[in-house]
Formats: C-alpha cells, sequence, structure tokens
C-alpha cells in the first residue's frame, strides 16, 4: 500500500518528491497541481472550526524566522533533540527511542544515559539489531539536535553563534511572541484561543515515511489561554472538537483512536495524540497532539524577555500568566491520511477502477465538464459555457480528451465528486448528466439548478 500511494501521489499530481533532476532531497517534497489544492482545501477545514466557527479563536501568520532568543528560553536550543545511532556495517542511522519502543520500553524525552542503558540492556540479552541489516555492531546513542539553523545579516559571514537564526521547529512560538500584541489590539476576555497555520522545519534524524515525517513541513497549531481552574473543562471539550473534525471529514471512528501520554514534561498536566491507521504505514500513528501546557511558555518568555505578560482579569483585578493549552496537527501528515483513507481500487464491470473516496468538501476538483463529442463544436461551446459558469464558484475542469469512460476514470482517480455530460439531449432541453463519483450513478439535472446543487453538496449555498 505504501508504494501505491507513493507512486499514485506522484502520477496524478498530488506530490513530487523534491529537486528531483538534481538526484533529489532526502525528506523533503513538492505539492503538485491536485496536491495543493487537497492541502489548501485542509486547512481551509481545519480553519473553518477552528476560527470561522468560534467566537473565542483569533488568527495569526507570524515570520518563520524570530529572534533566537525564543528558543533559548522554549528550551529548544538546549533539549529539542532526539536519540541517534548508527550502524557500523551499513551507516544506517536510526532513532534509538524509536528501537527501544519496538522492544516495549518508553524512551520518549529519557536521558541519553537512560537511552544507552536501555540499549546496552538490549544488547545483552542478543536483541540489539540494525533495522536495515542486521548487524549487532552500532554505535552508543547520541543527542541530534531538530533546530535548523540559518544566518540572516551579513551573507559573507560564515554561520556561527553570533548570526545563527533558527528556522521555527514549531508554529506556536509566534503565538507566544504575539501574545502581548493579541491582548492589547483585540481585547479578548479569557479564554481565548490564537491560530495559525505555517511552515516548520525540523532536521529529523530518519525520515523515511513519505511526507509522514519531513524536515520542511505545514503545522496548524491553536493555543487556548485560560484560567488555571477552567483547563480541564477546556481540554475536554477540544478534544471533543477535534475528534468530531476527523469524523466531519469523511475519518471512520474505528480508524482513529486517543493515545494517553504516560510520561508528561514536567509543566505538563496532560497530553494526548490522536492517533490514524495508516494501511500505507502498518498501523497507528500519530497525527496530531494535545497538551494542556500549564503557564510554562509565557512564563518562560516573560522571563527571558523581561516584558510583563500577565494578563489582567477585569472582573476580578487579578493579574496572571493564563495556562495554556494546545492542539497541535501536521498539514503533510493529515493529507497523507486523507489520501490513505480515500485511496480505493475496486472492479467495475471486469475492470479495475482507481478511486479518491475522498469527502466530497476536500476534494481538489469539485467538478468536471466534459461535451460528449469533440468535434462537435455546438457542443463544444455548450460545455464551455456550463464550465466557465462553474468555475467562477469551485474547482472545475474542462476535458474533451478521449472517450467519456476514460474522462470518467481520470476524474474518479483524482476524486472529483462530479462529472457533468454535455449531449444532444442538453441542446434540446437544457438538461444534462451529472454522474456521481461513488455511486456512479447518472441523472439528469437541469443546467439551471446545477451550480446550486453542488455549491449546496459542498457546504456554500447561495
Ligand atoms: P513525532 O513524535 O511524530 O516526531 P512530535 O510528537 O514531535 O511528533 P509535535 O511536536 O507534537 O510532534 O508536533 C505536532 C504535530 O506536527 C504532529 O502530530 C505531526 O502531525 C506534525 N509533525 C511533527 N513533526 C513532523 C515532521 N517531521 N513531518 C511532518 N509532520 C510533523
Amino acid at each position: 500500500m505504501y508504494d501505491k500511494i507513493v507512486s499514485f501521489a506522484k502520477r496524478r499530481a498530488f506530490v513530487y518528491p523534491s529537486s528531483e533532476i538534481y538526484g533529489g532531497l532526502s525528506a523533503i517534497y513538492d505539492y503538485g497541481h491536485y496536491g495543493i489544492l487537497l492541502k489548501d482545501n485542509i486547512k481551509n477545514a481545519w480553519w473553518k472550526h477552528m476560527v470561522q466557527l468560534r467566537e473565542d479563536v483569533y488568527g495569526l501568520d507570524s515570520a518563520v524566522f524570530m529572534n533566537p532568543k525564543t528558543w533559548v528560553a522554549s528550551g529548544h536550543v538546549e533539549s529539542f533533540d532526539d536519540p541517534q545511532i548508527d550502524c557500523k556495517k551499513c551507516k544506517a542511522r536510526m532513532r534509538a527511542d524509536h528501537i527501544l519502543e519496538e522492544h516495549g520500553i518508553m524512551a520518549d524525552r529519557e536521558t541519553i544515559e537512560f537511552v544507552n542503558q536501555k540499549l546496552d540492556e538490549l544488547k545483552e540479552q542478543g536483541k540489539l539489531k540494525c533495522s536495515a541489516c542486521g548487524s549487532t555492531e552500532l554505535t552508543k546513542a547520541k543527542r541530534f539536535s531538530l533546530m535548523v539553523k540559518s544566518n540572516l545579516g551579513s551573507p559573507t559571514e560564515a554561520l556561527s553563534e553570533k548570526n545563527v537564526v533558527y528556522l521555527r521547529p514549531e508554529t506556536c512560538g509566534g503565538i507566544y511572541l504575539e501574545y502581548k500584541n493579541i491582548v492589547a489590539t483585540l481585547h479578548p476576555k479569557l479564554p481565548f484561543g490564537v491560530a495559525q497555520a505555517g511552515k516548520a522545519f525540523r532536521n529529523e534524524i530518519v525520515a523515511r515515511q513519505f511526507i509522514f515525517r519531513t524536515r520542511e513541513f505545514e503545522q496548524m497549531e491553536m493555543q487556548y489561554f485560560q484560567k488555571p481552574e477552567d483547563m480541564k473543562k477546556n481540554y475536554e471539550m477540544w478534544k471533543e472538537i477535534r475528534w468530531n473534525w476527523y469524523l466531519e471529514y469523511g475519518i471512520p471512528a474505528d480508524k482513529i483512536r486517543w493515545a494517553k501520554h504516560e510520561k508528561l514534561v514536567h509543566y505538563a498536566s496532560e497530553a494526548h495524540d490522536v492517533e490514524y491507521n495508516f494501511a500505507s504505514l502498518g498501523g497507528f500513528k500519530e497525527v496530531e497532539g494535545i497538551h494542556a501546557r500549564g503557564n510554562w511558555d509565557l512564563t518562560r518568555h516573560s522571563k527571558f524577555s523581561g516584558v510583563d505578560l500577565n494578563f489582567l482579569d477585569e472582573e476580578t483585578k487579578e493579574r496572571f500568566i493564563p495556562h495554556i493549552m494546545e492542539t497541535s496537527v501536521g498539514l503533510n501528515r493529515l493529507l497523507l491520511m486523507f489520501l490513505d483513507n480515500a485511496y480505493t481500487e475496486e472492479e467495475v464491470n471486469g475492470e479495475k477502477r482507481t478511486v479518491l473516496k475522498i469527502d466530497k468538501k476536500l476534494a481538489p476538483i469539485k467538478a468536471a465538464v466534459f461535451p460528449l463529442l469533440k468535434n462537435k463544436p455546438e457542443l463544444v461551446k455548450k460545455a464551455r459555457e456550463v464550465y466557465e459558469d462553474l468555475r467562477q464558484n469551485m474547482m472545475t475542469e474542462f476535458d474533451d480528451n478521449g472517450n467519456i469512460g476514460k474522462r470518467y476514470r481520470r476524474q474518479d482517480e483524482i476524486g472529483t465528486p462530479y462529472c457533468i455530460t454535455i449531449d444532444f439531449d442538453t441542446l434540446e432541453n437544457d438538461t444534462v448528466t451529472l454522474r456521481d463519483r461513488d455511486s456512479m450513478n447518472q441523472e439528469r439535472t437541469p443546467v439551471k439548478d446545477l451550480k446550486k446543487k453542488l455549491l449546496k453538496e459542498y457546504g456554500c449555498e447561495i
């Protein structure tokens, strides 16, 4: 299934490996025509539920570069790393915590000493092997920083500690830094949230699971600021909102589950992941994290910047640093999840049909318009008219290539919910055939009702 999804994503212009003509660049991908459309639709679906339908959440788009002190305050410079081990024989690089996990030892956020001690125990039991070649000759684990460095300012100066800036490893840092401006300009009452979607960068040790784990990716995060006593209630509320979001966009309830973090960082009071059962990756894997983080982030930024980040409660006149819970999800991971869930191969009249049964609201192309015959100018003219009208409101394709069956198959593969065919009857009575992607049923529909019907289907009635 993994190979199928990867080759399908490339063949149908969803995801291309980056820099292919130069031999590629590990764990970096580009998004093609249908890929961007799908990615934007997922992002908009997230934005709709996290911002548009909320009176208490504001949007933000902060920069990728931030003052480097940000990442000292957040603890990233000191300890945002994973334990790395290498195979001495085949030079494969592995994450030691992942190897321990395979043997039932949870080593997330553990010290390097703990990781090495557990690796030694596995070695003594003859269980420690290279996951690529099976060799038992492995190096000790060492810390591998995930921070990606860059330099700004003097182009001639080499990268040094003096001029280093980091490409943000997560988007929420920008939210903490703009918290003061948001409070001063939007005057929110507690609780309130700030949401943003944008690029993040991590120097991942191993990244060989297609777009599941990449070194450049997009996160969508929402930080919810509140009084400490409201945390439990709000945490449960957001868990429910996020769970329902997956169902709303067609992910079956039995393909997702909650995974509770047993070991928490010292400032956190609760953390859960949403895990999705990836057929392409062989099981349940994290797509989203929901974390109750206490007042740690703002306290640290207040301390390191020297700026007062207290919130003044107008009613009680109390000043305090709000507590934060966050929802944090990877957009690229979600795109893989939706492809994984929707990719279907089935047999229709003895022939194989590949169809992307993706939620209609997320489909990259909403409608495709075909003239029955390419060489009949009156059909082409009418089809062009319908196409021009629809594409004012939704992504629409015009296709007059090959026979109708082939055109249906092309649209099925990219998940287009409706195909519209203009035939000779259209010229007589102004109706078209409207063909449904999933049921493959065709019904005659008056041209005048088409747009309204489709828009209603996509949740934007006019
Ligand atoms: P993991 O354990 O998979 O490395 P994490 O626990 O470090 O992830 P968070 O820091 O909580 O992840 O990030 C929140 C979300 O961002 C993740 O649930 C995931 O969807 C996404 N994400 C994190 N790292 C990557 C990456 N390298 N590539 C793609 N998406 C990522």
